[in-house]
């Protein structure tokens, strides 16, 4: 990849911002892989193409037509995967990880269309409902539409899921007939531009366009008609979502933020029951999958305070395996974290963390590398705290977007409840434990504070999806500090992209319009 601007892509064509550009650095060698610039590209002009071009295009195609697009795109990303792994590994990804995003992200939009061809009519309308008569005599009622808005969707993602977070957030919109515009995290910018650089000519003209850099001016050109998905930290989207084309326009505003996802391990889970290990493979999965750089990963392990010495060892003796180092080279199983920033943000955060109780695993300053420097690339130890009172505010605040988790312990179904809802809103938890009753407080209990909960058994576990795996055919969000929205959910994200209408009049005059 050359070290110049990188492109950005509007109006069909591939053009460069000015000036020099934010310089980003490969994760692994420190070497810069290229600028980011939107410095003078014309933002309204792509809005709109996206508003004219875009949406006549989509307008056009029925759902099922849409689905064929869209199956059309997620095949070209996978012909050229490689080339995705390979820009990933630039950014401290290893195989796996960029498969999670990569095939994750292709897996997510070949399940929408599924779920269109399955659940959606061959139109471009969906009539929500049977009439409702709203008369004694039978010649008025009324219907529920759902129809695509005049507008567009502006997406803005976080680094950590240049191609997955994409397409889950492009695939519900184009079913929904509504033209795209990408707007990358600028630390992975170069793999969402060579995604949209595979799938552009796959798709109907004007249906994606990709900013590669800052939108200065485009949410003044946003209102009622547009969608703007966010995903990142909690702080930018309070910023946003005060933001003149939500607070006076009514632009919808979903937010994916940050969040202190929990694992609860159940009393009855003690050494020698699977359910022991299983909690402890999980901690360790969500820590180093991703160098941690995950929304659900586990931040918080909470488990029943007479355990939580044997917990620790555990995970300790796991994390001893983990082998820090440069994606693909011999052994290693985690990479780097994407940037030296994001580590330097990472060891602030622990040390507030720390300071509630120790670090058992792990130093944040040092660590082995296999096949790089450790300086120059944005490596880092997992590191495992401890903190004995839970009650402490720095493990339910602080979010250490890496490869870090705490342990902490609970005294009974009520501590622990209060303590899980100190999160104040995650998008996932898990239990484990096969006891249905502590299972079942617990679920009812904290149902609330999270947009998915998994239960992990020695009987699902072989099949178990995993805790920190968004499925599109399930909700992916969660209350409160973790945004308060709802992404996927099958086509739950489909309708929250179209416009929901009261049709009311006489029953033939209301089949004529939902008949098309
Ligand atoms: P971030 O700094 O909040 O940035 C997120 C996105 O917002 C980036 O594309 C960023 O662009 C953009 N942005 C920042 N200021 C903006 C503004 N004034 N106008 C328009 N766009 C703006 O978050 P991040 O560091 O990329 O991501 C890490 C965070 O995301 C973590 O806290 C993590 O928990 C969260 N996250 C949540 C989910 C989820 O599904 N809930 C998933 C992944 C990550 P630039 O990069 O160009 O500044």
């Amino acid at each position: 990849m050359s070290t110049e601007t990188l492109p950005s892509y509007l109006e069909g064509a591939w053009r460069r911002g000015a000036g020099a550009g934010t310089p980003v650095a490969d994760a692994v060698t420190g070497a810069t892989v290229t600028h980011v610039s939107s410095e003078g590209l014309d933002l309204a002009a792509a809005v709109a193409y996206a508003r004219g071009t875009g949406l006549a295009a989509l307008g056009e195609l029925t759902f099922h037509q849409r689905a064929e697009a869209l199956k059309a795109a997620a095949l070209a990303l996978r012909e050229r995967r490689q080339e995705l792994y390979d820009l990933s590994a630039r950014a401290g990804a290893t195989r796996s990880d960029a498969q999670v995003d990569v095939d994750g992200g292709i897996g997510t939009a070949l399940v929408y269309v599924s779920l269109a061809r399955n659940g959606l009519p061959d139109h471009t309308l969906i009539a929500e409902d049977d009439p409702v008569p709203l008369g004694k005599g039978g010649t008025f009622a009324g219907r529920h539409v759902l129809t695509t808005p005049r507008g567009v969707s502006l997406q803005i993602n976080a680094f950590n899921f240049p191609v997955w977070g994409m397409l889950e957030k492009l695939a519900p919109a184009l079913l929904a007939g509504l033209p795209t515009i990408v707007k990358p995290a600028t630390p992975t910018a170069y793999i969402a531009a060579h995604a949209v650089r595979v799938i552009a000519d796959a798709l109907p003209p004007g249906a994606v366009q990709l900013v590669s850099g800052s939108i200065p001016g485009l949410f003044d050109l946003l209102g009622g008609q547009d969608h703007i998905g966010f995903t990142g930290s909690a702080a930018t989207a309070a910023r946003l979502r005060a933001d003149p084309a939500m607070t006076r326009r009514s632009a919808r505003f979903n937010a994916e933020a940050d969040s202190l996802n929990c694992s609860v391990l159940g009393p009855d889970a003690v050494p020698g029951q699977l359910e022991f290990d299983l909690f402890a493979d999980a901690l360790v999965t969500e820590m180093t999958v991703k160098a941690g750089q995950k929304c659900t990963a586990i931040r918080r392990a909470f488990v029943p305070a007479v355990l939580l010495d044997a917990v620790s060892e555990a995970v300790e003796a796991r994390l001893a395996r983990v082998v820090v180092g440069a994606p693909g080279a011999a052994g290693v199983t985690m990479g780097a974290l994407a940037g030296l920033a994001q580590r330097e943000d990472v060891r602030a955060a622990v040390a507030r963390l720390a300071s509630a109780g120790a670090i058992v695993y792990g130093d944040p300053h040092k660590v082995e590398v296999v096949g790089a420097d450790g300086e120059r690339g944005a490596f880092l130890s997992p590191l495992l705290l401890r903190v004995d009172d839970a009650a402490r505010p720095e493990p339910h605040e602080v979010e250490a977007f890496g490869p870090v988790s705490t342990l902490m312990p609970y005294h009974g179904v009520a501590d622990l409840l209060d303590l899980v809802a100190r999160g104040e809103g995650s998008l996932a938890g898990s239990v484990v434990s096969r006891d249905g009753d502590f299972v079942r407080e617990v679920v009812l209990g904290a149902a609330a504070h999270h947009g998915r909960i998994l239960v992990l058994d020695r009987d699902s576990a072989g099949e178990s999806t995993g805790h920190g795996t968004p499925m599109p055919q399930l909700v992916h969000g969660g209350p409160g500090r973790a945004g308060g929205g709802e992404e996927e959910g099958g086509l739950r994200a489909v309708h929250a992209h179209l416009r929901r209408t009261a049709v009311q009049g006489g029953p033939a005059v209301l089949d004529a319009i939902t008949a098309g």
